[in-house]
């Protein structure tokens, strides 16, 4: 029974860079053979497929492929939206490659609501999403599928308004175009198929989910730590946002004063280090850090 596992993810394009760089942190190495779509692993049970993002949910569900990377709003497109209809589902959120599926319109167009949009016309790459959307304002618009470009179609008079991706809002701004009303958020997610699969390679799949919380985890978590009076140790924790432990340790010749260690679970700004200076403490480093498992 192999216990290897096939991952799909965006051969090119914005997911790419981000999604490689995950397997990085998760200790998994590939071969790197330039032009090959399917890249084996020295370390670890696992195999890279490379292929365009809008067939990834059909590989997965197909069992091609155990797991996928891609923007949720691909799934909502291709198969439709998550939940208990969906025969794949969301094991991880990954936190990158945000965006919203947006209306947009010309930028000096009269667009007071939705109502603009009823019985015109729409430029998009997204048209089931967009249509599943119209429907639910129970509004009736032309839908005009585009695979590309589609910030152009306004300007050539071809539509009223477009729906597309916008991540900064940079590229509707260059066309003259601004965002009018948000039709769903999406993120990179790792999918799976519901379909169970073998055991070895659910064991696999759970070893290597292991790791991607651990890469998260880390990331949203800083190390703190900082020289104090032992007097001032309350008022310092009660500065430390969402903070776990501390430790304490003695600092050798130090006389009264400890050294404190801490995981914090929320940002550290520099305000929270001006408040913990005020609170007492001194030699505040803030560290990275690189893996947890908890
Ligand atoms: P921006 O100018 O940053 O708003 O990006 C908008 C352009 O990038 C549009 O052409 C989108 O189709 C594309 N885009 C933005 N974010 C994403 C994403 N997460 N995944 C795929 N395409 C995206």
């Amino acid at each position: 029974m192999s216990e290897v596992i096939r991952v799909a993810i965006q051969k090119s394009g914005k997911l790419t860079e981000k999604s490689l760089e995950l397997f990085k942190h998760c200790g998994i190495d590939f071969e790197s053979i330039k032009g090959r779509l399917l890249l084996k692993c020295e370390n670890f049970p696992i195999e890279l497929m490379m292929v365009r993002s809008s067939d990834i949910p059909e590989y997965v569900m197909d069992g091609v492929c155990q797991l996928g990377v891609l923007g949720s709003n691909v799934i909502e497109e291709k198969i439709g939206p998550l939940g208990n209809d969906n025969p794949l589902e969301v094991v991880k959120k990954l936190g990158y490659g945000r965006c919203r599926l947006s209306l947009a319109v010309p930028k000096n167009a009269e667009y007071k609501d939705l109502s603009y949009f009823n019985m015109g016309k729409i430029a998009t790459s997204y048209p089931k999403t967009l249509r599943r959307f119209l429907n639910s304002q129970n509004l009736e618009a032309d839908v005009i599928e585009i695979s590309g470009s589609v910030e152009i179609a306004p300007s050539l008079q071809i539509a009223d308004g477009i729906c597309d991706l916008v991540s900064t809002g940079t590229t509707l701004f260059s066309n003259n175009l601004r965002e009018a009303y948000e039709i769903l958020s999406s993120e990179a997610v790792l999918i799976r198929s519901k379909r169970e699969l073998n055991p070895c390679q659910e064991k696999t799949v759970s070893r290597f989910l292991q790791r991607v919380s651990g890469v998260l985890t880390a990331r949203s978590r800083k190390y703190i730590m900082m020289n104090a009076l032992r007097s001032n140790l309350d008022k310092i924790k009660s500065v430390l946002p969402g903070m776990e432990g501390p430790s304490i340790m003695d600092i050798s010749n130090g006389g009264d004063k400890i050294a404190i260690h801490a995981v914090c679970r929320e940002p550290i700004f520099w305000e929270t280090m001006e408040n913990l200076k005020e609170a007492g403490a001194s030699s505040i480093l803030v560290l990275p850090i690189e893996k947890i498992i908890d």
